[in-house]
């Protein structure tokens, strides 16, 4: 039976399955803000059935960001993950993963009509759909609703981090870009940030449809003004001498195979580097180490949306490449290239690869880092 909390439903049955699978007893429940709410009402109900329940209050912004630190250190069994599908494909400590649908589709198919007109009037006549996987569920309605006008959505698998299909993350966008060929727009249900990177990888209109808002974007204008403002702190890197390059301390965030080429290529051009490792990335950390600029090798959306907290440039690997002059800026937006090694994988990201491998060893190390 599932659990109703606010909008939000949790299968409680596949809790209760999982936890006896387990032999788990001693359970931290993670969760992102907006969900604690959920999280207290999942643990009255666990508690009442015996097992004993931790809150985790830590920063929780991903399935890429699980606590297993910190279940380790409070001799957990096991943890529940709310509101997320899994995304790492080992868990140090067992992790039962329950993503949070919202149970009611009305917000979404009372957007239906307005969806439709706004997609005949710009002339989509079939379009790539995906969703975050609160809205999931509810793509099947969308796409037979959209039928009726004469519209054909189209879904597809994803294969990078994200599970089901149609689903999309902030840094996974597998499941959309594929499509890219054969649809005239794209459409997001969710957010304006989980569409915002759809339309940073694809030249295709993307519409971001809000249910939860009643709000409808296309995110063209959002697009370019990403677009200026990640130009602008390329050109202020570039004057840049002292550079700390970050690697995250999340699990899924550690992309530790590119920071040391990244580092080698801008000793290479003069700079001098320190690699910092943090669990957040945030002003504070950018302030106390008063270096001229980072580079970004955790989350790409910490470049893309909060750039504008941050008082130095907080580059992204290949926005490393065109500061250093190895990489024309034009391929990286043209191929949609801004969040490698993020978003998707294809042959132009694989081209990013060997580039990067071939300036920081030579050509003879290249094949080690081909994807
Ligand atoms: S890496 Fe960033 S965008 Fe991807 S799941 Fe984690 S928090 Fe979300």
């Amino acid at each position: 039976m599932d659990l109703i909390v606010g909008a939000y439903t949790v299968d409680t049955t596949q809790i209760r399955k999982a936890l006896l699978k387990l032999g788990a007893k001693r359970l931290l429940i993670q969760s992102p803000l907006g969900l604690r709410a959920v999280a207290t009402e999942l643990a009255k109900t666990l508690e009442a059935e015996g097992y004993s329940v931790l809150l985790s209050n830590s920063a929780c912004w991903g399935a890429c960001d699980v606590a297993y630190q910190e279940a380790e250190n409070l001799e957990a069994d096991a943890i529940i993950h709310l509101g997320h599908t899994k995304f790492m494909k080992h868990d140090k400590i067992p992790t039962i993963y329950i993503p949070c649908h919202y149970w009611n589709p009305a917000p979404l198919i009372n957007l239906i009509p307005r969806i439709s007109n706004v997609l005949n009037d710009a002339g989509a006549r079939r379009i790539g759909l995906g969703a975050s996987i609160q809205w999931s569920i509810h793509l099947e309605l969308v796409k037979t609703e959209l039928k009726k006008s004469g519209i054909e959505a189209l879904t597809h698998e994803p294969k990078m981090f994200a599970v089901e299909e149609a689903q999309v993350l902030g840094c996974d966008y597998t499941a959309l870009k594929p499509l890219e060929d054969k649809v005239d727009a794209f459409v997001v249900v969710g957010s304006v940030f989980h569409a915002l990177g759809m339309a940073l990888v694809s030249d295709k209109p993307t519409y971001a449809i809000d249910p939860a808002a009643q709000s409808i974007r296309e995110l063209t204008e959002n697009k370019r003004r990403i677009i200026n403002q990640r130009y602008a702190n390329i050109m202020k890197f570039k004057e840049a001498e002292r550079i700390g390059i970050i690697v995250s301390t999340k699990p899924g965030q550690k992309r530790i195979n590119i920071v040391n080429p990244i580092a080698r290529i801008l000793q290479n051009h003069g700079k001098e580097v320190y690699v910092i490792s943090a669990d957040e990335v945030n002003e504070q950390l950018i302030i106390e180490y008063g270096l001229d600029a980072y580079v970004n090798t955790a989350c790409p959306r910490l470049s893309i949306e909060d750039q504008v907290r941050f008082s130095r440039p907080l580059l992204l690997p290949a926005e490393v490449l065109v500061a250093v002059g190895i990489l024309e800026w034009s391929f990286l937006v043209e191929k949609g290239l801004i969040m490698f090694p993020w978003a998707y994988s294809d042959e132009n990201s694989k081209t990013v690869w060997r580039l990067i491998a071939g300036e920081a060893y030579g050509r003879r190390q290249v094949s080690q880092y081909e994807v």
